[in-house]
């Protein structure tokens, strides 16, 4: 998979090359490239943003340099174009699934009060929310997009049964993990989980995955 971001930040993309999806890159099993959207911008003093017709508060990012950086970056339209933005749908764990069989994403990072809305019309796809609250810039999100989407590309995870039972994927949550020691603080470990017996140990983690997600988040249950 080909991804590449454009923001006017992209040195907030570093966090990247740590843990998973720096060990994935690393192996060449995905591409990343970060677009600094100034860099395509015409205006001598560098200039991307300025105040929004119709008066209100803040900048709004201009569309000349994101419709030539994105012009760039994917001239024949291969890429399936996203835009970060908290008025988008809401990323679920289907939609990341679903994604993550793109070949070629692009991703706009919006910044200020967001993006001129023409260069949406123009240049984007979708536009993607990771849930409803508002954050300063869309690099945070992208980062959330590109993790969730890289977890489904083969040989990413270590375990490729991992996206199998986790959180959302059944679709409920998941159920409580243990590891070493036994014992901790006087905690101990449920005794269903030392009998090696697999039938009851599976019955288990089924019931309590019911009830945490009957507690924290009914509206999956209503939803099944
Ligand atoms: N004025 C915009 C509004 O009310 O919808 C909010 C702009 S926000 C301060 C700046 C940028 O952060 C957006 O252009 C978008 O790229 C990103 N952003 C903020 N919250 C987000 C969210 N929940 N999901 C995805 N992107 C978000």
């Amino acid at each position: 998979m080909k991804i590449d971001v454009l923001t006017l930040f992209p040195e907030m993309l570093d966090s990247l090359n740590s843990s998973l999806t720096g060990k994935a890159r690393e192996k060449g099993l995905y591409e990343l490239n970060c677009h600094d959207i100034r860099d395509y911008t015409l205006d001598k003093h560098k200039k991307c943003d300025d105040t929004p017709f119709g008066g209100g508060a803040g900048m709004v990012m201009m569309p000349q340099p994101i419709h030539d950086c994105i012009l760039a970056v994917d001239p024949h339209h291969t890429a399936k174009r996203i835009y970060m933005s908290p008025r988008g749908k809401v990323l679920t764990q289907a939609l990341v699934k679903e994604l993550s069989l793109e070949e070629h994403l692009l991703i706009l990072c919006g910044h200020y009060e967001g993006v001129d809305q023409r260069v949406l019309d123009l240049d984007i796809d979708m536009e993607l929310s990771i849930g409803d609250y508002v954050l300063s810039g869309g690099e945070i999100p992208a980062m959330v997009l590109i993790d969730s989407v890289l977890r489904y590309v083969p040989d990413v995870l270590g375990n490729s049964q991992s996206t199998v039972d986790e959180s959302f994927s059944q679709p409920l949550l998941e159920y409580p993990q243990y590891t070493r020691p036994q014992i901790f603080l006087g905690l101990s470990v449920p005794d269903v989980l030392l009998t090696g017996h697999h039938a009851n140990i599976e019955k288990w983690r089924k019931e309590q995955s019911l009830e945490i997600t009957r507690k924290n988040r009914p509206d999956l249950l209503e939803e099944k």
